[in-house]
C-alpha cells in the first residue's frame, strides 16, 4: 500500500530486448517467445500491484524503415506516422501475451488490458533539434550519403539517419491513464517513448523526431504519481566500469551517488545513461525508489533482491 492507502503502481519500461534479442534475426515467432517470461512475471505482480507498461521500440521501427527504403511504388510515412504503428502492434503483442499468462494462474481473476496511443509533448526550442543525435533505420555504405536526405552519423556497421531527441515535457493522455490505472486496468502506453508532438495553439502536430523511451517512462510515472519505476532491460543493473575487468554491478545507491557516476561517464548516452537520468529524475520529482533490473528478475527486483535500485538518500 502507498500513502494514499491504495496498492502501488509500477511504471515498468520494457527494453527493446524484451522483443528481439541481440543476434536474433527478430521473426514474430522470436519475438511472441521473447516476451513471455516478462509477461508472465508482469501477470504476478498485477495480482498485488497496479502496472502499466511502457516499451520501446527500436528495431521495430528500424524494420518499417527498412521496408519504406525498399519499395518505391508506395508514398513513404514519417516517423511519427511510424512510431504510431509500432505502438499498435507492440501493443497487441503486449497485451495477447500478457492475457495468455494470466490464464495460466490457477484461480485468477484475468485483468482488464488497455493499449493507449500516446503523444507526448516535446519543446520546439528544444536545443536537440539544432543537433540530431539518435540513430535511427538502416545503416548505408558511404557512397550512399550524399544522396540521403537526413543527416546521418558514422556507426561501426556504416551510417545511420540520426534524428533529434528531445526531452519529453508532458503525456498528453495523462488524465486518461490515471483513470484507467485507478479502475484497475493494465494500461499500455508511451511506446517508443511516445508520438513526439509540438502544441500548435489548441491542438498539436506530430515531428519528425523520437523520445527516448526511458524519460518518457520516467515522465508519466511522475505524472500519475506513480510509486516504483522499473526499467527492465538486457542486464542486471547498472555498473561502474562496464565491460572492464573491474566491472562492479550497483545495488542500492542514493541520486546523487547517481548524479556523480553519471558525469564521470559510467553511464553512456544511448544506452544506460537515459535509464539513470530517468530512475533519478523520478525519484527526484517524489517517486518512491526507481529500479534498473534484467527481464529476467522483474519480480525480483520489485521485492528488493535484484537490480540497482536509486533512492533518494540510498539504501
Ligand atoms: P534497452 O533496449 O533496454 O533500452 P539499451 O541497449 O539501450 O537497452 O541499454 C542497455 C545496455 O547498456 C546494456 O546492454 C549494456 O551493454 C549497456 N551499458 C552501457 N553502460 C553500462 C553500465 N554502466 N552498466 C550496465 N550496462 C551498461
Ligand atoms: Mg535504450
Amino acid at each position: 500500500m502507498n500513502r494514499r492507502g491504495m496498492r502501488e503502481t509500477l511504471v515498468i519500461a520494457l527494453g527493446g530486448n524484451a522483443l528481439i534479442r541481440k543476434g536474433q534475426a527478430g521473426t514474430i515467432e522470436e519475438q511472441f517467445a521473447n516476451l513471455k517470461g516478462p509477461m508472465q512475471q508482469i501477470a504476478r505482480l498485477s495480482m498485488d500491484f497496479r502496472i502499466i507498461i511502457t516499451h520501446g521500440n527500436g528495431p521495430q521501427v528500424g524494420n518499417l524503415l527498412l521496408q519504406q527504403e525498399s519499395c518505391c511504388d508506395v508514398p513513404k510515412l514519417p516517423l511519427e506516422i511510424l512510431v504510431a504503428q509500432t505502438q499498435g502492434q507492440l501493443g497487441y503483442m503486449i497485451e495477447s501475451t500478457l492475457d495468455t499468462e494470466f490464464m495460466k494462474i490457477k484461480g485468477a481473476q484475468s485483468k482488464q488490458l488497455v493499449s493507449l496511443i500516446s503523444y507526448v509533448v516535446v519543446d520546439e526550442a528544444d536545443p536537440a533539434f539544432q543537433k540530431p543525435s539518435k540513430p535511427v533505420g538502416p545503416s548505408y555504405p558511404e557512397g550512399a550519403v550524399d544522396s540521403l536526405p537526413w543527416p546521418v552519423v558514422k556507426t561501426a556497421n556504416g551510417y545511420r539517419r540520426v534524428v533529434a531527441s528531445p526531452a519529453p515535457v508532458t503525456i498528453v493522455e495523462k488524465q486518461e491513464i490515471r483513470k484507467l490505472v485507478a479502475m484497475d486496468f493494465i494500461v499500455i502506453c508511451c511506446g517508443g517513448g511516445g508520438i513526439p508532438v509540438i502544441r500548435e495553439e489548441r491542438g498539436f502536430h506530430g515531428v519528425d523526431a523520437v523520445i527516448d523511451k526511458d524519460l518518457a517512462s520516467a515522465r508519466l510515472a511522475s505524472e500519475v504519481e506513480a510509486d516504483v519505476l522499473v526499467i527492465a532491460t538486457d542486464v542486471e543493473g547498472a555498473a561502474l566500469s562496464f565491460g572492464q575487468p573491474e566491472q562492479k554491478f550497483l545495488r542500492h545507491i542514493s541520486c546523487v551517488q547517481a548524479e556523480q557516476w553519471l558525469r564521470q561517464g559510467h553511464f553512456p548516452a544511448g544506452s544506460m545513461g537515459p535509464k539513470v537520468k530517468a530512475a533519478v529524475q523520478f525519484v527526484r520529482e517524489g517517486g518512491k525508489r526507481s529500479i534498473i533490473t534484467s527481464l529476467d528478475a522483474i519480480c525480483e527486483a520489485v521485492s528488493g533482491t535484484a537490480g540497482t535500485e536509486i533512492r533518494k538518500h540510498g539504501g
